[in-house]
């Protein structure tokens, strides 16, 4: 009987409970409530909030020292503030009834980086630009040096390291007078781009003309169509390249010898000719002379020509090449991995040369730079 009775009660406390509910006093349920709330936020924006409930409410936001007290739309357009701020949004039913949840929002400041260019530089020297980019993660855009645009690598290709800088290589070109402008675009995850700039000086070098007098009979071999014929060798056994560096080690000369003519001299090869500028250091040594590779690389190329004689590219990784004219010998085959030291081939007269000697070239995107510029250097 007892039970009974008191099933009867409790039966008749549900019915009470469940009307009670429906007028919406008793209620004693806290709403359920979700919010789109991102950890992270690019600061000083605004940024939009929303929110559902399982019923309807009224939010209180609170939010870096604001408050939006009692309202009863879903959606709150903040101002992020930089740094870590709390955001904490409380859901009031009608009975009263309320939910709490704090999110954490951080407010990242714009892309961070630092740039590092090459101090030194003249006409015709390489130079290394670095991107180093610390937390927040941002990516590089675009690096251009005098608004060329350069290819870039992860500096940890060099350093082995987990690093999180971007490196691209470039060369100043010989006609560069006064400044070149170094322009780096960053962007981060949420789209901001930030541009750095920086103004390399280019130091001034007077060079005296050299006058070649080259005999007719070389001066045939420069035709339009033998430069054409080997610029186009050229620039086929370049697809080939790398992207990121191959060597480890500072580059080191390639031969021994006597240095007769040094790069960016300017030129004449017949009297009263054109003046053209020297794009390679030349390395006078006897016939047979042992040639050897600067540095780590992969053989792209070796032939004759007709002006550059016996010939051997090296691809060295990151728009870095080495080339070696008019050697006698050439011991090396495309395609083959040359060690830094390794013997690659000899010295000769082969081609449009005057005598025996190494012309030595490193270019950097093809655009040739100073050789000796990179002896026992270690870029970037
Ligand atoms: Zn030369």
């Amino acid at each position: 009987m007892r039970l009974r009775r008191a099933l009867l009660v409790s039966c008749a406390a549900l019915a009470l409970a469940a009307s009670a509910l429906a007028q919406g006093w008793l209620d004693r349920v806290p709403p359920e409530i979700h919010g789109e709330v991102p950890a992270r936020a690019p600061a000083g924006e605004p940024l939009t909030v929303r929110f559902s409930a399982s019923e309807p409410v009224a939010y209180t936001l609170a939010y870096g020292g604001e408050t939006w007290e009692a309202v009863v739309q879903n959606l709150f357009v903040l101002r992020v503030r930089p740094g870590e701020h709390a955001l904490v949004v409380t859901a009031t039913d009608g009975a009263g009834n309320e939910t709490r949840v704090a999110y954490t929002v951080t407010g990242v400041g714009a892309p961070a980086a630092e740039l590092h260019v090459t101090e030194r530089a003249r006409a015709g020297d390489p130079v290394s630009v670095r991107v180093t980019l610390p937390e927040p993660p941002a990516e590089v855009v675009s690096v251009r040096l005098g608004g060329e645009a350069l290819p870039t690598f992860a500096a940890d290709a060099v350093e082995g390291g987990a690093g999180r800088s971007v490196v691209a290589l470039g060369a100043v070109p010989l006609s560069a007078a006064g400044t070149l402008d170094v322009e780096v675009v960053v962007r981060d995850p949420f789209g901001r781009e930030r541009t750095l700039k920086r103004a390399l000086e280019v130091a001034a070098e007077a060079r005296p003309v050299q006058e070649l007098g080259l005999t007719p009979e070389a001066l045939g071999a420069l035709s339009d169509e033998n430069r054409e014929a080997e610029a186009a060798a050229l620039r086929e056994a370049y697809r080939g390249a790398a992207p990121d560096p191959l060597w480890r080690e500072p580059f080191i000369l390639p031969t021994e010898g006597v240095n007769t003519s040094a790069f960016g001299l300017p030129r004449r090869y017949a009297v009263s000719g054109a003046v053209s500028f020297h794009q390679g250091a030349d390395i006078a040594a006897p016939q047979g002379t042992p040639i050897v590779a600067t540095n780590d690389g992969v053989v792209l190329l070796t032939g004759f020509y007709p002006i550059k004689g016996g010939l051997t590219v090296i691809d060295h990784g990151g728009g870095v090449s080495s080339l070696y004219f008019h050697q006698a010998v050439m011991v090396v085959t495309p395609g083959q991995r040359v060690r830094r030291g390794e013997r690659i081939g000899e010295v000769g007269s082969t081609g449009l040369a005057t005598g025996p000697h190494l012309h030595w070239e490193m270019r950097v995107n093809a655009v040739p730079t100073d050789p000796l510029a990179w002896v026992g250097r270690l870029l970037p």
